[in-house]
């Protein structure tokens, strides 16, 4: 028997059940694929792509401390992996394959294929459920899908007591075996993709985002430790770090779902608190929610909208507007101040997003789905499921997403979750100098000074608009 373990979004060593269980079983060695030209069709940011390799890199190190030899081979798309794979697979004479499944339409469409190809040539297959908190989808009572969140919730919460969570510990350490050997031949095949890694390396916030996995467990025990509890008062203050900001880790699989539950219980217990109700893990459920929904609505991935009849919206095209917003040059100084903080950081604080997406979709009225690719561009925790989830929730064109006639107000949200103009004055320090109350909507003769734009949308206008355009597609849908 010779493992061979498919990593893709599960870049870690602990509390990974394919690692384990396949060197449980005999000889393993994991391997990686790098598809540039994928993830560049996927709109993966470099600063996405950046933190991956950088992961995998420390993965590779890690693995390797246990003798796991981690190969990093490459083809640019996904349709390619099935020959690559098999190849790679009959060269090394591997038997067996283990792996998580994944959620969108490709990553399904191509394990579909390589799974095929290796039953004909004998190898066997080992696929696990997805790497989430529930590996398998859930039902309402009809067997259905669940369209909306809260009832989903609830079975999820039952789904997750009734199965066994225990963290899966890291494999021991692997006696030596052949292939030690060629990992070293392999270096030199991997020169070129370590070569790319490092060129990648630049193009991200290190500073903020590259953490060991050491580190990361500790900014993971340190958020459950002193932020959790504060959490539901804390959430949605963009000034304050209130929130874990693990996404980036979490839409690569750098952290395990079991071990958050485990930390999460304990920490609840300490406190004396029911952990089925803890605030953050509601949070970390509509994570769960947003890839149940892709998985059962395949449309999702082609980018289509969940309710039907909003396809028939007429968007605005103007791309100046378009790209006054991308630019952070609304006028709005909390929608402006949010676009800095992307191009900044590679990260949004939630508040943030679905103020920026809803002044997108709603006040400019431009299409979600320009939106949700600018972000995919620019977020560094990008994650197809749940930026798909959010644009449609803000553009009330999603399951269970914001009434249309419920529109933002940049201007009354960044009264309430910024008060002060903290968050505003960090990211546009051009209006620093203004006081608490114009810092959100500065005077002509203020943006003159300051050399801030107008506002290129006028929110009573806008608002109306946008609300009979739902309302006509909504009477038409109705037969009115
Ligand atoms: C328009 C829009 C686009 C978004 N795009 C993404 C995206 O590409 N990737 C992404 O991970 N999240 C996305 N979100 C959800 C949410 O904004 C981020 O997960 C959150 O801001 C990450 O910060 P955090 O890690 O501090 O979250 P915390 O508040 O600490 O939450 C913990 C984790 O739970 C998950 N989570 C929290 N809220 C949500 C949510 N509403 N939907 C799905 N998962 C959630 C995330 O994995 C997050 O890291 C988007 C939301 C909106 C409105």
């Amino acid at each position: 028997m010779k493992n061979l373990i498919w990593l893709r979004n599960d870049l870690r060593l602990e509390d990974n059940p394919i690692i384990t269980h396949a060197c449980q079983q005999g000889p393993s060695e994991a391997l990686f694929i790098v598809c540039q030209a994928q993830w560049r069709q996927h709109d993966e940011s470099a600063a996405k792509i950046g933190l991956k390799l950088d992961a995998l890199l420390a993965l590779a190190n890690d693995l390797n401390a246990l003798n796991i030899p981690l190969h990093i081979i490459e083809c640019d798309f996904f349709h390619q992996c099935d020959n690559v794979l098999t190849r790679f697979c009959q060269q090394h004479q591997f038997t067996d394959i283990w792996l998580h499944r994944e959620i969108p339409l490709h990553e399904q469409q191509r394990d579909q294929k390589v799974l095929e190809s290796l039953t004909d040539l004998g190898i066997r297959t080992h696929v696990y459920g997805w790497d989430l908190f529930l590996p398998m989808p859930i039902y309402n009572q009809q067997g259905l899908p669940f369209r909306v969140f809260t009832p989903f919730y609830k079975k999820w919460l039952q789904q997750l007591q009734g199965q066994d969570n225990r963290v899966i510990p890291a494999p021991q350490k692997q006696p030596h075996n052949d292939a030690n050997r060629y990992s070293v031949a392999l270096t030199e095949q991997t020169s070129d993709i370590v070569n790319k890694i490092t060129s990648l390396k630049k193009e991200y916030r290190q500073d903020l985002w590259a953490l060991s996995y050491t580190e990361l467990d500790q900014k993971i025990i340190q958020f459950c430790h002193a932020k959790m509890a504060a959490y539901p008062s804390q959430r949605d203050i963009p000034a304050v770090a209130g929130t874990s900001t693990l996404s980036p880790y979490l839409a690569l699989g750098m952290i395990g779902p079991r071990y958050l539950l485990n930390l999460i219980q304990l920490e609840c217990a300490d406190q004396g608190q029911d952990w089925r109700e803890n605030d953050w893990l509601r949070e970390l459920a509509w994570r769960d929610f947003y890839k149940q929904l892709m998985w059962h609505f395949p449309a999702l991935s082609r980018h289509q909208a969940f309710k039907d009849n909003t396809e028939q919206i007429k968007w605005n095209e103007d791309e100046e507007v378009f790209q006054a917003w991308c630019d952070g040059k609304t006028g709005f100084p909390i929608v402006d101040a949010a676009m800095r903080q992307l191009k900044q950081t590679g990260w949004m604080h939630n508040r943030l997003r679905m103020i920026s997406a809803s002044f997108l979709t709603k006040l400019l009225f431009i299409d979600w789905r320009k939106g949700e690719r600018f972000f995919m561009q620019n977020l560094i925790d990008g994650d197809f499921a749940a930026n798909n989830g959010g644009w449609q929730w803000s553009a009330s064109t999603g399951c269970d997403a914001v009434p249309y006639f419920r529109v933002f107000n940049p201007l009354r949200q960044s009264e309430k979750f910024d008060p002060e103009g903290q968050f505003i004055r960090r990211f546009l320090p051009e209006l620093a100098i203004l006081d608490n109350k114009s810092i959100h909507n500065p005077t002509e003769e203020q943006r003159q000074l300051t050399n801030y734009p107008r506002t290129i949308v006028d929110y009573k206008q806008a608002r109306t608009h946008a609300i009979s355009a739902f309302e006509k597609i909504t009477k038409q849908n109705e037969g009115l």
